[in-house]
């Protein structure tokens, strides 16, 4: 088991476009079991593959209520395929802006094509928060934020806060 260190806003792994996944080898996949154990230690629900540093289309994420059983999902080189008309809005956490949350609307269900950890096409219907999470995660994988939904001066505040944030922590190191 191995926890990554995670990105934090501002940084422009976040804000780049992530490289196709081109072959499934072992290193990917010892990769993803790392993004899982990084997910799972910081209590988060999804994991995006360049909040860990690694330019690739990779999501983890596991939306399960607590209590209750794990339902972990990898998806590789994910595409949105369609959306549903109806809105949503529901209030969004993120690994890389620790102790912010946002209220974001976003279509209630997408359609998603994907690889698994297998190389499996998959065509999946996501619905509920798996939608949220999934459609946050995706975002992650082209370089957009959740703070690119809210307001242009509520996100200038935030990232003013991340900016702080950031040098707190590399004066503790
Ligand atoms: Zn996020």
């Amino acid at each position: 088991m191995s926890v990554l260190d995670l990105i934090f806003a501002p940084a422009d792994i976040l804000s780049k476009t992530a490289n196709k996944v081109q072959n499934l080898d072992k290193t990917t996949k010892k990769f993803v079991n790392d993004m899982f154990d990084t997910m799972y230690e910081n209590n988060g629900v999804g994991l995006a593959a360049p909040q860990v540093n690694k330019s690739l289309q990779i999501l983890v994420m596991d939306c399960s209520p607590k209590n209750e059983k794990a339902n972990p999902k990898v998806l590789i080189n994910p595409k949105i395929k369609s959306f549903s008309q109806e809105e949503k809005i529901y209030e969004e956490g993120c690994l890389s802006f620790p102790g912010h949350y946002l209220e974001v609307l976003r279509p209630s269900e997408v359609k998603i094509n994907y690889l698994d950890l297998n190389g499996k096409e998959n065509e999946e219907l996501f619905k509920g928060f798996e939608s949220v999470c999934v459609q946050h995660e995706i975002d992650h994988l082209s370089g957009t934020l959740f703070v690119e939904y809210v307001s242009r001066l509520k996100r200038q505040i935030i990232l003013k806060k991340m900016q702080k944030f950031k040098r707190f922590k590399v004066n503790k190191k």
